[in-house]
């Protein structure tokens, strides 16, 4: 077995961080190094997929899931409009390989793709 993820080791408390949302099969946290005036993840609380392509092929149920549980979230800290970023491989910037979407809202660049 590979260590547990960073974020595994939130949802047991084993690292601090205030879980601030959370439906049957996903959890929210602030990101802890904001890029936008909101700046959340939304992460299943299982650790079972790596990346947003293993979790469309095995589970889309809970993929659908965390996207409702980031549209609630948009609507609560933000106006309702978000930006969804899963960051697939190294190369493009993952660094947790237990996946996980990041919500951008708030007073974000029009017609920026960056997160
Ligand atoms: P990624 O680079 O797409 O894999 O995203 C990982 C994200 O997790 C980064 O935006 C980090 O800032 C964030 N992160 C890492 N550790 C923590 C933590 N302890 N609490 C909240 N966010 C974290």
């Amino acid at each position: 077995m590979s260590e547990p993820s960073i974020f595994t080791r939130i949802l047991e408390g084993e690292v601090p961080s205030e879980i601030i949302a959370e439906t049957e099969n996903a959890f929210a946290i602030r990101d802890i190094a904001p890029q936008a005036p909101v700046h959340l993840l939304v992460i299943p609380k299982s650790a079972e997929y790596r990346n947003v392509v293993e979790l469309a092929a095995g589970d889309p149920a809970l993929l659908a899931e965390m996207i409702g549980l980031a549209n609630s979230l948009a609507s609560e800290h933000a106006g309702g409009d978000f930006r969804l970023i899963f960051n697939t491989g190294p190369a493009a910037g993952q660094t947790v390989f237990h996946v996980h979407a990041h919500v951008l809202a708030g007073d974000l660049d029009e017609g920026s793709l960056g997160g």
